[in-house]
């Protein structure tokens, strides 16, 4: 926007924050998602004082519309009108951790200022799904995965084979270099054995759209061998692998422990 030559640098979007840092006494550093700007640093002024009109949406997982200032290295949020905080996913392990898995996902995926609107609405999605508890938590993290991955350049190609483009139905090979099925025809090379059951999965689960992921119903070993195969993918499409995984594989094993 341009008024009588001054560029004014304010903008609003609606976003969610997948990152908090305090400093000072009463100041934040947020890192939210933005549905226009994408990934963005921003300061929050006061916002730890209970008082503060900033204190509820600058809490971490919240969605909100903000109105943001671009300074020089930060934006500042100077208003913000709460959508869903979303602390609900606060109160439940499962759902904290996964919740947190999502966004240091959607944080490593992106590049700072580079706005996906498909994946802001998944993340948003993802989060109702969660809190309104009808969806079995470990197969939507499979799907958001597989959706981050879509949205970021990085969806699989399980239609026809990667190396002749022959049409296939299934497959029980995925080459990483081609992020696809190899057929039983072609060389395989540099990629890795799968059951068919997790290959049509993978299929199933990248057509559908994420709201329909209640309808999903897989069994433990395919829930297992999918973990494994977009734990692989992720871990070679970023620059760096998500911490919360570890977390994961950890709760996942002391509740295996515990059967
Ligand atoms: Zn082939």
């Amino acid at each position: 926007m341009f008024t009588g030559g001054v560029f004014l640098s304010t903008f609003k979007t609606r976003a969610v924050v997948i990152k908090t840092q305090d400093i000072k006494e009463s100041d934040k550093l947020l890192w939210l998602f933005s549905e226009k700007l994408g990934k963005i640093s921003t300061i929050a002024r006061g916002a730890k004082k209970n008082r503060s009109n900033l204190f509820s949406a600058t809490l971490q997982f919240c969605y909100a519309d903000y109105v943001v200032y671009r300074g020089k290295s930060l934006y500042t949020i100077n208003e913000s009108s709460v959508i869903h905080s979303f602390q609900d996913l606060m109160s439940d392990l499962d759902l904290l951790t996964y919740a947190s898995y999502f966004c240091e996902l959607v944080d490593i995926s992106m590049q700072d200022e580079e706005s996906n609107r498909e994946l802001f609405r998944y993340l948003v999605t993802a989060f109702y799904l969660m809190k309104d508890n009808v969806v079995d938590i470990e197969t939507l993290a499979r799907a958001f995965e597989i959706k981050v991955l879509q949205s970021t350049g990085y969806g699989f190609n399980l239609d026809y084979c990667s190396s002749c483009r022959k049409k296939m139905n299934s497959s029980n090979y995925i080459s990483l270099q081609y992020i696809g099925g190899i057929c039983d025809q072609c060389e395989r090379v540099n990629g890795i054995y799968i059951n068919y059951a997790t290959y049509n999965t993978l299929k199933y689960l990248s057509k559908i759209s994420l709201e329909n992921v209640y309808r999903v119903n897989l069994s433990e070993e395919t829930k297992k061998e999918l973990y494994k195969v977009l734990s692989l993918f992720i871990e070679q499409s970023y620059f760096r692998k998500p911490r919360s995984l570890d977390t994961l594989s950890y709760l996942t094993k002391f509740s295996e422990d515990k059967r």
